[in-house]
């Protein structure tokens, strides 16, 4: 057993040793929470041009997107073969321009609108024409390569079906009206997904913008609906899940830009962020507006950003390390909502990147202020044309790819086959209409015409028969 007077000695050197930490330890705290704790208290900046200039980031973000793919989609193998002029025969009367022969060992193979491509009738009074390329002398279906190829069921109960999806009606809804199973409906959408994310891939390349709305909403919204979490708590909840829906829209033409789906993550900012990027035209840099959800600032330097040299300070020591600074153009700025009690209490702008002039200036142009209300408008109608998102279907596809391959329908659906009410146009003559309805006055737009990516409203049938050439083809096709 410990004798006393040692007893009492070493407690006095332990008393003693905790004295000094403590003095050691306080002070120390104190220093470092000394400018975090009134920080609080100080009134937020209303005006963020008070705010100090970003510093810049000392390494440049990665993306996963930009490491894995270099190329900017796929690139055509060289340049096109001369176009055939037929010198022969009649002229044809079917229009093979939009064909290209699919055999990758054929010169023409791939290429659209060279002459190659002859119309053969319909073999077997089949629903569908063959095609000849004079080339390799190959025959194909003018099907091949679209989800109706080699397909039993009757062209048009197919896209009837798929239309349903598109405008919000679950597999097994779709299933039940058009009496087939649902995994049948299920295949489809897998099909035509893949055929819609080609369809977006084509088209949606060197679009112009000024503005860029971004946002993020939960698919599962039912607990929320239902009142029995607070939206916070299901934010809170959900932040981890993958059922998050990406949205980027340009709010001038409505295009929808990139929709995807993920866990609410700085990877998956910057991948929207990267396919935003890969639509538009190169050294396009719109205005960005977003909700408050900080990885955005991180996701867009990422891809709009540049190393600054900063300069030096003192004439000795070493010069300061290179920062990774956003381009000068690049303005961004965040909507931040207060919510409380499901009600909106406070809306604050917050400039990140640019000055509040630039960003007034830029939406000036169009006569509108800072806000989010057109990704709002979109959010609402994904969630009424995407069965998953919306409501509380039980779709066959609770994962997240069938929601990815819903979004990737709804995403051509939306830009391509929806007349916008916003974006039509007044016809310079009004055309008068069979019966006795009122004359026609409008000319109705998608946003993909609004965008200048196309100039017709398609229907889903021409989207679904519209064979994607393997590469972008030269313009003037
Ligand atoms: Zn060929």
């Amino acid at each position: 057993m410990m004798s006393d007077p040692l007893f009492y000695r070493l407690l006095l050197v332990g008393l003693v040793w905790l004295c000094l930490m403590l003095h050691v330890v306080w002070p120390y705290d104190r220093a470092t929470a000394g400018p975090t704790t009134p920080r609080p208290a100080k009134a937020p900046p209303k005006r963020s041009s008070d705010l100090k200039p970003f510093p810049g980031l000392t390494r440049k973000p990665l993306c996963a997107a930009c490491e894995q793919a270099h190329t900017h989609g796929p690139q055509p193998p060289g340049c096109p073969p001369p176009r055939i002029v037929p010198t022969r025969g009649r002229p044809r009367q079917v229009d093979t321009s939009f064909h290209f022969c699919p055999k990758a060992t054929c010169d023409y193979g791939g290429w659209v609108g060279l002459g190659n491509i002859r119309a053969n009738g319909h073999p077997n009074g089949g629903p569908w024409r063959q095609l000849h390329c004079t080339s390799c002398g190959g025959y194909f279906q003018e099907t091949h390569g679209t989800p109706l190829h080699g397909k039993h069921v009757a062209p048009d109960l197919l896209v009837w079906a798929v239309g349903a999806l598109a405008e919000g009606l679950g597999i097994r809804a779709v299933a039940r009206v058009f009496e087939v199973d649902p995994n049948t409906v299920l295949s489809w959408l897998v099909e035509v997904a893949d055929h819609a994310m080609a369809f977006s891939q084509y088209f949606l390349h060197n679009v112009r913008v000024t503005q860029v709305q971004l946002d993020e909403l939960f698919a599962l919204l039912s607990a929320v609906k239902a009142g029995e979490v607070s939206e916070t708590e299901a934010i809170h909840r959900l932040s981890r899940s993958p059922h998050w829906v990406w949205a980027a829209l340009d709010p001038v033409s409505k295009l929808l830009l990139t929709i995807d789906v993920g866990d609410r993550t700085l990877a998956m900012a910057q991948g929207v962020v990267h396919q935003v990027v890969q639509v538009l035209a190169p050294g396009c840099v719109p205005l960005f507006l977003t909700d408050g959800l900080k990885e955005y600032a991180t996701a867009l330097l990422t891809h709009f950003g540049y190393w600054v040299q900063p300069p030096r300070r003192q004439a000795t020591g070493p010069a300061p390390k290179p920062r990774w600074m956003p381009v000068p153009q690049l303005l961004y700025a965040q909507v931040v909502k207060t919510v409380r009690r499901r009600r909106l209490v406070r809306v604050q702008h917050r400039v990140v990147f640019g000055t509040l002039e630039a960003i007034q200036q830029v939406l000036a142009a169009c006569g509108w202020q800072i806000n989010t209300a057109f990704m709002e408008r979109v959010n609402l109608t994904i969630r009424q044309h995407v069965a998953a998102v919306g409501r509380r279907v039980t779709t066959l596809c609770k994962g997240e790819d069938g929601l990815r391959q819903q979004l990737a329908l709804y995403h051509v659906y939306y830009n391509f086959c929806l007349p916008h009410a916003g974006l039509r146009v007044p016809l310079l003559q009004p055309l008068p209409t069979n019966g006795t309805g009122s004359v026609k006055t409008w000319r109705p737009r998608t946003p993909a015409m609004a965008a200048g990516l196309t100039d017709q409203v398609w229907t889903l049938r021409e989207v679904l028969l519209f064979r994607v050439p393997p590469w972008p083809q030269p313009a003037g096709v």
